[in-house]
């Protein structure tokens, strides 16, 4: 028996960060979205917790956060099988798109079937808050508004319709040195998160791109000068917004006609490497 779940990559529509837990975490107030750029996770019965990846960058041992997400679930579960865990990867890696953390959730999600554990989706998603903040939200993967450390997570349904361009820059970024050099006590973007839900609820795209930000786009975009230059060009170009995913540094434009996206989608691939045209997910 070989199970295949398919990890799709998330952008962050608005991401605002609230203040700092006495710990160190964040709280978070985040609109996010899954695209169809996807890696593969194909995961079979074994004595012990394999991990492999055709991309020759990763790790494949405990550092994996597919592998931290089957050790996890194992605990939790009391479950003592282990599992051969592949991952075809094509989602770029330290890129902001979520790429680790939906390796994760796919692991968790397929796990559950290969086990016969039976757990709900919000129970996957808070045994998944203990490998990565982004992995509850991974285990829905559909549009949703994320909360708290990143645990809770209430889908909000259907988006109005668009295509969106990613564009990552030839950088990779560490999300935890980001996060530590984020100053609450300076002036940050803001989203307008309230007009964000509303032009969603309504399927308005104008409004939804109203209200769009990122609150960490500043401190990536000051080490990382691609991230301003990509950004212009999309607009530039035709796209209604663009905007820099997590903590960045792919950087997304948004179209609501399909003609716009290939416009911007051709005129970033002689600019930059890594380009991709996709849906979100319905
Ligand atoms: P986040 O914003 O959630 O930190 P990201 O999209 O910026 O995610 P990832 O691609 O998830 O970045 O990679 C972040 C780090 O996690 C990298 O240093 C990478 O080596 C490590 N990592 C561990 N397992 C994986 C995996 N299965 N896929 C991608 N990265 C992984």
């Amino acid at each position: 028996m070989e199970i295949t779940q398919k990890a799709p990559a998330k952008i962050n529509l608005s991401l605002d960060a609230l203040y700092r837990h006495s710990n160190g975490d964040h709280e978070w107030r985040m609109v996010m979205t899954s695209v169809d750029l996807a890696d593969y996770v194909h995961i079979k019965p074994a004595g012990r917790i394999t991990v492999t990846t055709d991309s020759g960058f990763l790790p494949e041992d405990p550092r994996n956060l597919a592998y931290q997400a089957a050790r996890v679930l194992q605990r939790e579960s009391g479950v003592r099988a282990g599992a051969k865990i592949h991952i075809e990867k094509n989602i770029p890696v330290a890129a902001g798109l979520g790429g680790g953390s939906s390796d994760a959730a796919a692991v968790l999600r397929g796990l559950n079937e290969l086990w016969g554990l039976g757990y709900s989706r919000e129970r996957l998603a808070k045994i998944g808050l203990q490998v990565d903040s982004d992995v509850p939200y991974c285990v829905y993967s559909e549009t949703a508004l994320v909360s708290g450390r990143g645990e809770i997570v209430q889908p909000l349904g259907r988006l109005p319709q668009f295509w969106v361009v990613l564009a990552k820059p030839s950088v990779s970024v560490s999300t935890p040195s980001i996060l530590r050099a984020f100053d609450y006590d300076e002036k940050h973007v803001c989203p307008d998160t309230a007009t964000v839900l509303a032009g969603i609820k309504g399927l308005d795209f104008d409004l939804m791109v109203s209200g769009m930000a990122n609150s960490l786009e500043d401190v990536t975009a000051v080490r990382y000068p691609e991230i301003n230059a990509l950004k212009a060009r999309m607009l530039r170009y035709g796209a209604d917004v663009a905007q820099m995913s997590g903590s960045g540094p792919t950087v997304f434009g948004l179209c609501a006609k399909k003609s716009r996206a290939m416009r911007v989608y051709n005129s970033m691939k002689g600019f930059c490497k890594e380009v991709y045209l996709v849906h979100t997910l319905t």
